[in-house]
């Protein structure tokens, strides 16, 4: 059987680093680092990672501030409340909480957040240093920062000659993981719902990343022997076993089948997941470590 990657324990690890990097930040007479979390609307899925993101960010001990906006905010608002924030030397890093309402451009927000503030690593000038081999100075996005860290506690940093195949080209997940992969010198390949004979391809995975939101959808005989499988999906399914009503959440890999033939897997939950949050708070710590003239913590 697979050897379980253990996010939360590594996480847990992260978030234990960025408090005391912190703690040495303040005591060299540092300001403590800043992170603002916006979220507009009362969608209850996002309260519940705004109101983690905010509390992990104190537990980190920095500097921590929410704006909780009303569904009906306008984008001019919205893009005044980005501008400040911009403009506040105790901010180090901004999170504006996806999905915004449909009357806000999402987009727009995205880019008029500064680059160096922007520890979601969405900003184009992220995206092109990390697709660049920038990644010194690069934000990268929290998924496959974590999603990374956790190859690199059972493969090491350095992958090279591994094949890995990345399932799913989203912009928040599948490119930059292939990206991060590529830097670390496999050979990538990227699926998607267009690719043919998905099993045969993924077959050939020393790496196999699972970004796609099926619940599932990756079987056992798919899975190479010996692969390292992490699973970024997270779907909620009916689980009429736990109740009426219930539901469970499961990952894009059929877990069961795929840790017998892999030799390293995540879990759902407790992979990817809490790596999501650690990493944010690590990019946070970076901008500070930056806009402090220091050299920028690695994880
Ligand atoms: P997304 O934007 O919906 O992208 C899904 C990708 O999967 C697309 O590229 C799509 O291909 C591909 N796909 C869909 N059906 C497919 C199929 N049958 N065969 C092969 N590829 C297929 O999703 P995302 O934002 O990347 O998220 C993916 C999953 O990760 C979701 O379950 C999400 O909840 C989870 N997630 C977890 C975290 C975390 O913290 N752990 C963070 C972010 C996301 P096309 O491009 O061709 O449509």
């Amino acid at each position: 059987m697979a050897e379980v990657i253990d996010g939360k324990s590594v996480a847990g690890d992260v978030v234990g680093t960025v408090k005391t990097l912190t703690a040495e930040l303040v005591a060299k007479g540092k300001a403590k680092p800043g992170l603002a979390v916006v979220i507009v609307g009362e969608d209850p899925a996002s309260q519940v990672y705004v109101a983690s993101k905010s509390r992990t960010a104190k537990e980190c001990g920095f500097h921590s501030v929410q704006h909780t906006l009303p569904a009906e905010t306008s984008e001019e608002a919205l893009l005044k409340i980005i501008g400040d924030l911009n403009a506040d030397p105790a901010i180090n890093g901004i999170l504006v909480q996806l999905p915004l309402p449909a009357h806000i451009d999402a987009g727009k927000i995205i880019q008029t957040i500064a680059p160096e503030k922007d520890v979601d690593g969405f900003h184009f000038i992220n995206v092109g240093k990390l697709g660049t081999g920038e990644l010194e100075t690069a934000f990268v996005p929290c998924t496959p920062a974590g999603s990374m860290l956790l190859i690199e506690r059972v493969r090491g940093k350095d992958l090279s000659g591994l094949n890995a195949v990345v399932v799913g080209r989203s912009n928040i997940v599948g490119k930059p993981m292939a990206n991060l992969l590529l830097a670390a010198n496999c050979t990538v390949t990227i699926a998607h719902s267009r690719t043919r004979d998905l099993p045969a391809l993924a077959r050939t995975a020393d790496i196999l990343v699972a970004a796609v939101g099926r619940p599932a959808m990756i079987r056992g005989d798919w899975v190479k022997p010996g692969a390292t499988v992490i699973d970024v999906g997270i779907n909620r399914i009916p689980a009429p076993e736990k109740g009426e009503g219930k539901s469970r959440l499961v990952g894009d890999v059929a877990y069961a089948e795929a840790a017998k033939a892999a030799s390293a897997i995540t879990p759902v939950p407790g992979g990817v997941g809490p790596m999501t949050i650690a990493m944010l708070m690590a990019n946070t710590l970076a901008s500070a470590y930056l806009a402090a003239g220091l050299k920028r913590p690695s994880f």
